[in-house]
């Protein structure tokens, strides 16, 4: 079974539909630049019925059981699993992702996330029910908030999509998600799934467009009680300011330090860098992108990451060979050029890479593996989101100066420390501010663990149980067990 990727971007009340709007968004292989879906935006009218769709559907939504929405979850994961395939070549084909990564990692891991979100729904958790005072029981209810708006970007589609929808839908709420407008298919075939799966119409709804029109009408809309929005930093301070008034959940940008001590394994550092650099071509979120080696390996590293980058295959996206993709448009394309040339001018010297490829790759939007040597720390290159397959290597002297280095830009999502010392590791585990460190390795997430930023990197967490708290308000409840009319605390009011 193949899906037609010209499918209506549009899903809402169960029911896919076409936009309403005079421009129109565009979906393009990042591997040749061909157009294969061009549809009609959603226009403030279907923003309004999407919102109104999930607010209807609220009332009853929010009513079910956690046993309820556990077995339509559960259900929405194995029709997930029956469309496994398409929606790995869907996300290849409209993001450029190599196909062993959106059929290895994207897809499974987001079926995964479903069916964890599943079994969630049935263990929101709170304080217990007590007499905090002596003369009252109080209880703690975690109640839905009403209708999500979730803003999603393109480097992820699916798995974006599923972490911004499943915490607030198990917990009893509603959604309206508007994708990227350049990677909308994979949310669209998702709800195609939801209602499959029999989850009643109206709780999960997508609508495509573009950020500026359909995402800002969506931010705004009067009934739309939070936003959650995943994407760049400057957006969301965007967001925060349009949402103001609103329940707010952010995850943005990232500058993810990779820090490798003297003592440290340096093959597997070197493995570790080079891979956690260009998955995905550099375009996520937690990606290496400032390596801080100590001085006495830093020479063996450059030389170990810039072998390494030789060997990496670029190439067509659906070719099982390759290993790293096109970036996801022309515009990233440029984006991440215009970063490294201006990198070369500010000084800094390129090891590999550094261009985009001619030949056969010309027509795609590819860039070559990337290692940039002697950037300064206050340097655009070490202190920006390239979100680009390129590495910066800095050496360092003492662990100190690799911490006071590793917390030295504005982001702080996710970092590594490579070392073989105990002590050393968890003093970078303290001391990072970041939402993830990870120990000898960089990348890997998983389901029952939360992800999300430090500083300028956002607030909340995705995935895990934790990001309950985000989709879910706490109400205290205080019943009074003395059945006294004139009670203790009424002498601060009545004097006698
Ligand atoms: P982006 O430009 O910030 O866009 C993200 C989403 O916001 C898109 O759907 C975009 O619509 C929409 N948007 C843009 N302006 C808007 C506005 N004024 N009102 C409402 N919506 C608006 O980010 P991107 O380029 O797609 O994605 C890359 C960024 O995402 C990177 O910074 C990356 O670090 C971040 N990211 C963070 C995480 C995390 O978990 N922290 C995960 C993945 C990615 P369009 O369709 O018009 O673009
Ligand atoms: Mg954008």
């Amino acid at each position: 079974m193949t899906t037609d990727p010209d499918l209506p971007g549009l899903h809402i009340g169960g029911v896919p539909r076409e936009g309403g709007g005079t421009e129109h968004y565009e979906v393009r292989d990042p591997a040749t630049g061909r157009v294969v879906s061009s549809r009609p935006e959603a226009d403030v009218r279907d923003v309004d019925d999407a919102v109104r769709a999930a607010h209807t559907s609220f009332a009853d939504w929010s009513r079910t059981t956690p046993a309820e929405r556990s077995t339509l979850l559960s259900r929405w994961a194995a029709e997930l699993d029956t469309v496994a395939a398409e929606l790995a070549d869907i996300e290849t084909l409209q993001a450029g992702k190599p196909i062993r990564l959106s059929s290895g990692f994207d897809v499974p891991g987001s079926i995964d996330n479903v069916a964890f979100f599943a079994g969630a729904a049935r263990n929101l958790e709170g304080r217990s029910s007590a007499e905090y005072s002596p003369d009252h029981t109080s209880s703690i209810r975690r109640e839905p908030i009403g209708v999500i708006g979730s803003i999603a970007p393109w480097n992820y589609p699916l798995q974006m999509a599923v972490w911004k929808i499943l915490p607030a839908v198990a917990a009893g709420n509603t959604v309206v998600l508007k994708p990227a407008e350049i990677t909308p298919l994979t949310s669209v075939m998702l709800a195609d799934a939801a209602t499959r799966a029999g989850i009643p119409a109206g709780v999960v709804n997508v609508i495509t467009g573009s950020g500026a029109s359909t995402g800002a009408s969506l931010v705004r809309h009067p009934d739309v009680r939070m936003v959650s929005f995943t994407g760049s930093t400057p957006v969301g301070t965007q967001i925060a300011a349009a949402a103001a008034g609103k329940r707010l959940h952010l995850e943005l940008g990232g500058k993810a330090p990779f820090v490798v001590f003297d003592d440290a394994d340096l093959d597997a550092a070197i493995n570790g860098a080079v891979a956690a650099a260009l998955i995905n071509t550099g375009q996520d979120c937690t990606a290496a992108t400032r390596a801080y080696v100590q001085r006495s390996r830093y020479d063996e590293f450059v030389a170990g990451v810039a072998t390494l980058m030789d060997t990496v295959i670029v190439g067509a996206p659906g070719d099982p060979a390759t290993d790293q993709g096109p970036l996801v448009s022309r515009r990233q394309q440029q984006h991440v050029a215009g970063f490294v040339e201006r990198a070369r001018a500010d000084g800094a010297r390129v090891v590999r890479g550094g261009a985009i490829p001619g030949g056969k790759l010309a027509e795609g939007y590819y860039y070559e593996p990337t290692l940039i040597v002697d950037a300064d720390q206050r340097s655009e290159i070490v202190q920006q989101e390239v979100f680009g397959p390129v590495l910066v290597v800095l050496p360092f002297d003492d662990d100190a100066e690799a911490i006071a280095l590793a917390n030295d830009t504005p982001y702080g999502l996710a970092a590594s420390a490579w070392t073989r010392d105990v002590y050393r590791a968890q003093t970078a585990a303290r001391e990072i501010a970041a939402g993830c460190v990870w120990i000898n390795d960089h990348i890997p997430i998983i389901s029952e663990m939360p992800h999300g930023g430090y500083k300028a990197s956002g607030y909340g967490k995705d995935m895990s149980t934790y990001s309950f708290e985000e989709y879910t308000v706490v109400k205290h409840v205080m019943s009074d067990i003395t059945g006294i009319a004139r009670k203790d605390w009424h002498r601060t009011v009545f004097g006698r």
